[in-house]
């Protein structure tokens, strides 16, 4: 790299990169392609593999099996050749083998969100064979020239060839946080910070600009610097919180019971050897071996399933604070509405016109309007009557358009400056030469637009703008917002130079425009309602345009909104907003972005779980600051997208609604594969506090726990976790902010009730068996015992088979699972039948009869779990029933 291309003559550079005023042709960029390579930046480092890997090897759960491992490997030494070299060495395979899974999860998930960021391909425009064209950024070539609007995330170094107020955000690579103008001289001899450079990843804050491209991918000023070997930092989202609770709590109650008994067992002088069975017993009951990667892998499926409906999230957790959202935060334009703008009504000669009138192109002063709109404007016009850029500018091309040959009209009136519009100004400004003179073309919000007028044109007379007339033009423009138009006023002067001071502007017309609401969001705001949410709409349009739309769209219930402007938001205090945020019907009108971040942050500290939408630049602040932030895929810019957790492909608000049911779906879906997962812990846990504390031959060993936490219970946990939403997910409120992933409720639901059915049924099979044969009270049985063999099977089989009705009643929260089906999940069913397959193996199977350390059961036998897999089934309908119909009879406990 030379570094002296801030320096050098523009001349100089095109000679050395053989560019052209026209661009690249399509031909020379692939060669050019060829030789520098595509435009991507390599290698971004990741730990390594290997240290990913390890970090499954030593959570809390993995140190606790670790422990099992080495207690067996002890008890081996005492007790050579009873078999625990061989419990210990499965215990250190279950955990590589869960850590290889997790890994394999976890990279798997990555892919999917690898494969997300590459449907949202980073593209930019370039002057290709002459002509503006959009191109892939990673088809960017050296000598190619590049546009850079507002929100565009810079993929090139480049050098600026014109600028419009351009200023570029590059905290990115230099760390400097203030956006800086750029210029078009050399202003320092480093080339970082000279003002005619822009370089890639960093962002155009406002204004916009041509560039010419002289390095790209790994030749960047970025693909040089380590900034980029830096590794994305985990950031702690609500579910990973939950999920480490969850783990803290199993393991404390795993060392608590294990510590208690262990000392339990030491005073009453119970043998060594019992102490360390029963220690590794305890461990492995507790631990739910195969529950993280499971859960991992019900996230995927759900981002998956939610990309399907068009909403990409980029990082799995997000699924799960989207459905906790209490408010959403919405833009009017693009989500709420079509984005499908188009010109309906003008005012002008104090006159209200459609622009469907027969002689509308007669009217005088019509010809000023459409210079101005086609002037004024940085929309390009594509054939069909499809445009490229903003859709409010594409609405006014399309309507000059019709009257007016564009072509000629903009390259007989050259553009000499322009002043861009940005959302804080609410205007643009261009000046063009026209005739020989320079015409400043005005155009933006009406309010805005008279106070630099002092002018109005009419019927081809520019006269005096009087307060009548003022008066008049608000009038109008409320009635058309009333109606739910946009409405932008127009005006012109003339200047002697190419610059202006913005005032003194002659007026010319009224333009309204109308966007339908989208027909998706009656529905969605139903549902908004009924599940609790919240929606407020913030939006830079007008107040009453706003209170139209939101009507329009089923927003406010035949009410009144509640607005705010942005000048109102200014004068408010933070007691008296937070008053306002809590009353319903909300809009904020005639908001400039940076009040976005303001409304969200206060939203926040009431205690509101925020959902907030954006898609300019100076929407990032809000959408980082959110709980979840959503970009517009389409309208959207690079930056927003960039901040945003979550980007919506269709641009379209229900497609938010979508998501957060999705959202709330999958955490009900956690939860209660958690709480089936937890069930079996109990009857896996208490054979070896009776052996402990009672003396009973242990009724359970642990190679049969391990085939219950990782062959039988995992299939149908995953067929849980991809349970449809029942039908009421969006018929009640959101689920409080401090309720927590395993309460105190849940963990009753399975340790203290479902799990104590299962152990008493478990336990009644173990006795009846050992009864039957011949076996009384506090006489020893050894391990290789037939009688105790098959007692073993008989509480075995219990346990598997009360997990059956277990599995079914944790498909509904609420509804009668008659109602929702008893077998319509067929990964449930799936998981059923190889529960059923294992059991049938582990019991028939004389070749394993050994190392299971199980014997045959007769049907007699088997069907003692009967009763209690009914009373489980038919005893959980009842708790529903009373649930539905009769809460108050029900105990809060039993609310689950
Ligand atoms: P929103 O997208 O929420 O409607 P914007 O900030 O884009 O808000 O627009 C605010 C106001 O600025 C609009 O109501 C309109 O009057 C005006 N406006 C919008 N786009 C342009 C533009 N390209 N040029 C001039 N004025 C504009
Ligand atoms: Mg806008």
């Amino acid at each position: 790299m030379i570094n002296d291309e801030h320096k050098i003559s523009m001349e100089k550079l095109c000679h050395r990169l053989h560019a052209i005023p026209e661009g690249l042709t399509t031909q020379d960029a692939k060669k050019r392609l060829l030789q520098y390579g595509y435009n991507v930046l390599q290698g971004e480092k990741k730990q390594p593999l290997i240290i990913r890997f390890g970090k499954h090897l030593v959570n809390y759960f993995a140190i606790l099996l670790w422990i099992g491992a080495i207690l067996s490997f002890i008890a081996e030494y005492y007790a050579p050749n009873e078999g625990y070299i061989y419990i210990g060495i499965a215990l250190a395979a279950v955990v590589v083998l869960n850590g290889v899974f997790t890994f394999i999860q976890e990279y798997q998930s990555e892919k999917i969100m690898e494969s997300f960021k590459k449907m949202l391909p980073l593209k930019i425009t370039a002057l290709r064979n002459g002509k503006e064209t959009e191109i892939l950024a990673s088809d960017l070539a050296p000598g190619d020239i590049i546009y850079l609007h507002e929100g565009d995330k810079i993929p090139a170094d480049a050098r600026l060839i014109t600028e419009n107020s351009l200023k570029v955000d590059n905290s990115s690579l230099t760390g400097e946080s203030e956006p800086q103008l750029r210029k078009l001289a050399c202003t320092h001899d480093n080339i970082l910070e000279s003002r005619n450079m822009v370089f890639s990843g960093t962002l155009v804050q406002t204004g916009n600009g041509t560039a010419l491209v002289y390095a790209t991918g790994m030749h960047t000023q970025m693909g040089n610097i380590v900034q980029l070997t830096k590794t994305t930092k985990e950031t702690k989202n609500p579910l990973r919180k939950e999920l480490n609770h969850f783990i803290n709590v199993i393991s404390g109650i795993a060392i608590f019971l294990g510590l208690t008994f262990f000392i339990i067992n030491l005073i009453t002088g119970n043998q060594l050897m019992g102490s360390l069975i029963f220690a590794i017993g305890i461990i492995v009951a507790n631990v739910p071996e195969g529950l993280l990667p499971t859960v991992t892998l019900a996230l995927s499926i759900a981002t998956k399933r939610m990309a399907k409906k068009m909403a990409l999230i980029k990082n799995l957790e997000s699924v799960e604070t989207l459905g906790s959202t209490t408010v959403i935060c919405t833009d009017k334009t693009g989500t709420i509405t079509e984005n499908k703008i188009s010109v309906n009504t003008l005012l002008i000669n104090n006159q209200e016109h459609s622009i469907y009138e027969r002689d509308i192109e007669n009217t005088p002063g019509i010809t000023k309007l459409i210079k101005i709109a086609a002037l004024c404007n940085n929309a390009t016009l594509e054939t069909n009557n499809k445009y490229h850029g903003d859709p409010t500018e594409g609405a006014l091309l399309l309507f000059a358009n019709t009257y007016n040959n564009l072509k000629e009209l903009q390259e007989n009136n050259p553009r000499l400056n322009e002043y861009p519009f940005d959302s804080k100004t609410k205007r643009m400004i261009t000046i063009n030469k026209v005739n020989h003179k320079n015409i400043a073309c005005l155009k933006g919000a009406p309010e805005v637009i008279l106070e630099k007028c002092n002018h109005i044109l009419i019927n081809n007379r520019v006269i005096k703008l009087a307060e009548k007339h003022k008066q008049q033009i608000t009038h109008c423009h409320k009635r058309f917002a009333s109606r739910g138009e946009r409405v932008l006023a127009l005006a012109y002067k003339e200047e002697s130079s190419a610059t202006t001071n913005e005032d003194n502007f002659i007026f010319v017309s009224l333009v309204g425009m109308i966007d339908p609401p989208r027909k998706e969001i009656a529905g969605a705001m139903k549902k908004c309602k009924t599940a609790g949410i919240k929606v407020i709409m913030i939006t830079g349009d007008y107040s009453l345009t706003a209170e139209a739309i939101a009507r329009r769209a089923g927003m406010l219930d035949h009410k009144n909104a509640n607005i705010m402007t942005g000048d109102e938001l200014n004068q408010t205090n933070k007691r008296q907003l937070k008053a306002f945020l809590k009353k319903d019907n909300l809009i904020f009108a005639r908001i400039s972005p940076m009040h976005k971040l303001r409304i969200v942050k206060t939203l926040q500290e009431l205690g509101e779980i925020v959902t907030v939408t954006g898609d300019g630049v100076n929407d990032a602040p809000a959408l980082k600051n959110a709980d979840m932030g959503v970009a517009m895929g389409g309208i959207g810019t690079e930056v927003a997208k960039e901040a945003a957790n979550m980007v919506l492909l269709d641009d379209n608000f229900a497609t938010i609604v979508k998501a957060i049911e999705e959202g709330r779906t999958i955490y009900g879906n956690i939860r209660q594969f958690i709480g089936y997962i937890l069930t079996s812990n109990i009857p896996e846990i208490i054979p070896f506090i009776a052996f402990v504390l009672l003396g009973i031959p242990l009724a359970l060993n642990v190679v049969l726990i391990l085939a219950i936490d990782l062959g039988t219970d995992l299939l149908p946990a995953l067929g849980l976790g991809a349970e449809k939403s029942e039908a009421d997910v969006m018929h009640h409120p959101p689920r409080p902010r401090d309720q927590r992933l395993l309460d105190p409720i849940l963990l009753f639901r399975s340790y203290g009730v479902v799990g104590m059915i299962e152990a008493a049924a478990g336990f009644t099979a173990f006795f009846t068996i050992l009864y039957q044969n011949g076996w009384h009270w506090g006489k020893q049985l050894a391990f290789h015992n037939p009688i105790y063999m098959q007692a073993v099977a008989g509480f075995f089989a219990c346990i598997i088979l009360c997990q059956i009705p277990n599995v079914i009643i944790c498909r509904t929260n609420k509804q009668s699972i008659f109602k929702k089906g008893i077998f319509n999940n067929k990964l449930v069913n799936l998981g059923i039948l190889t529960e059923l397959l294992l059991l049938a193996i582990i019991i028939y199977n004389p070749f394993t009869h050994n190392f299971f350390g199980t014997a045959n059961l007769g049907v007699k036998q088997i069907l003692i779990a009967l009763p209690f897999m009914l009373f489980i089934f038919f005893g959980d309908e009842l708790r529903k029933f009373l649930l539905r119909n009769k809460p108050h009879l029900l105990p809060k406990i039993f609310r689950w």
